[in-house]
């Protein structure tokens, strides 16, 4: 329960309890118990309705270890499928979902994490509830999720996913990652599936599109017509989950932060902290959080510092993974997409591992466009340079 003097103190304020400010809050409980951090999330449970992976390779053993107890499920390898091949990696496949994040943070703050509180202003050191309420502190950190900007030029990764019960077990034993054997619709199609036990499943209806509307309806008859062609009886949908990921094409990520308010800290989705192709964002929240957590000092000005740097440069590393998909959404024909991804599902595992970490090496970016290209060359050339998509978009 919050409560309701109309003003309160502490010393970290986290607008939004999402992933990243989850983190941040499990991280500063951990390592500076001597602060009094607060929580506001406008819904009545932290996190939402997530299901969140990563590649056992996408974060580095320290992080991996304070992440562990958060963990569900956990698969030694999974699978894609294409039309011209199907392969099988054994890079581990971890999950944590927004229920057992819910349940730690609720363990980890106690009373300080407001439910219901939805927050109408945002400053340095003070938020201000719709409901009038204000808090004052030293630190604000706003994880409110994705903000809208001219400064960023983005596709999208959108999808619908059910957990459902099967009348019958599956027999999968690793996740499916992309099943692209479907019939390309709205972009780059595949099917996602996460086997969560022997009957139940999480299956996920995904399309890289260039336009970021969603049609609920359908993909849920999608869902539905997959699970009959796997052979699989759905007794039971029982919940579900949605997203329409950020992909990054081109950017200015100063004039980006030049648009967020001064001295306020952003973090996560905000922070344009994602995985530039996938639109993933729990690794680079994690390393975030870890880098907050041991600032020598905690303010709203040093916490923005810090963010800020941090997000400019992983933008800046990954100039070439917003090449990679200014080639798949601007230079290949949507319903040839896919032969992107198949291609690129024929490397190295080591290689495919350092793509989903945005790790790639110089080498590796050789290996990853040399060859035939599934791309039309002309087309290609016309993309290479991020201005020329920026303009693109703002003639
Ligand atoms: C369904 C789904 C599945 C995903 N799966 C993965 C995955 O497998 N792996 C991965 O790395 N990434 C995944 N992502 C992408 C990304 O990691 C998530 O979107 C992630 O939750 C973003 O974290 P965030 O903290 O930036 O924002 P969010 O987690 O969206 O948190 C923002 C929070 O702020 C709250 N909020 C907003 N406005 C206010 C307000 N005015 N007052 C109070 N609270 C407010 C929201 O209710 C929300 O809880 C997924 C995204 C979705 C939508």
């Amino acid at each position: 329960m919050a409560p309701t003097s109309s003003t309160f103190r502490a010393d970290v304020v986290l607008v939004g309890g999402g992933l990243a400010n989850s983190l941040i809050a499990l991280r500063l409980k951990a390592l500076r118990p001597d602060l009094s951090v607060v929580m506001l999330e406008r819904d009545r449970r932290i996190g939402g309705e997530h299901t969140w992976c990563h590649f056992e390779t996408d974060v580095s053993p320290g992080i991996g270890g304070w992440l562990r107890p958060l963990i569900v499920h956990r698969w030694a390898g999974y699978e894609v499928r294409f039309p011209g091949h199907q392969r099988s990696l054994e890079t581990p496949y971890l999950a944590i979902t927004s229920k057992r994040l819910h349940e730690a943070v609720i363990t980890a703050l106690g009373k300080n994490v407001w439910l219901g509180a939805s927050v109408s202003e945002v400053s340095p050191h003070q938020v201000t509830l719709a409901d009038g309420r204000r808090i004052a502190a030293a630190t604000v950190i706003d994880g409110r999720g994705p903000r809208r900007s001219r400064s960023l030029v983005l596709g999208w990764q959108k999808f619908l996913g059910q957990g459902v019960r099967l009348a019958a077990p599956h027999g999968l034993t690793r996740p499916i990652v992309m099943d692209a054997t479907v019939s390309q619709l709205d972009g780059y199609r595949f099917v996602y599936v996460l086997p969560l036990d022997a009957t139940r499943l999480l299956i996920e209806d995904t399309r890289y599109s260039d336009g970021d509307d969603l049609d609920h309806a359908d993909l849920r008859a999608a869902i539905a017509a997959y699970a009959g062609e796997q052979g699989w009886t759905i007794a039971k949908v029982e919940r579900e989950e949605h997203g329409i990921l950020p992909i990054a094409l081109a950017g200015d990520i100063d004039a980006y932060w030049r648009e967020a308010r001064a001295q306020v800290a952003e973090v996560g989705l905000r922070a344009a902290l994602f995985q530039p192709t996938t639109g993933y964002s729990l690794p680079d929240a994690a390393r975030l959080a870890d880098q907050i957590a041991a600032l020598p000092r905690i303010t709203s000005a040093h916490v923005r510092t810090c963010a800020e740097a941090h997000s400019k440069a992983a933008w800046r590393k990954r100039r070439f993974f917003r090449l990679l998909n200014r080639m798949l959404f601007k230079a290949c024909a949507p319903d040839q997409r896919y032969k992107v991804l198949e291609r690129f599902y024929r490397l190295g595992a080591p290689l495919i591992q350092r793509f989903y970490a945005a790790r790639l090496t110089p080498w590796d970016r050789i290996r990853v466009l040399v060859g035939k290209p599934p791309v039309p060359i002309g087309a290609a050339l016309g993309y290479l340079s991020e201005t020329s998509v920026i303009e693109d978009r703002t003639a």
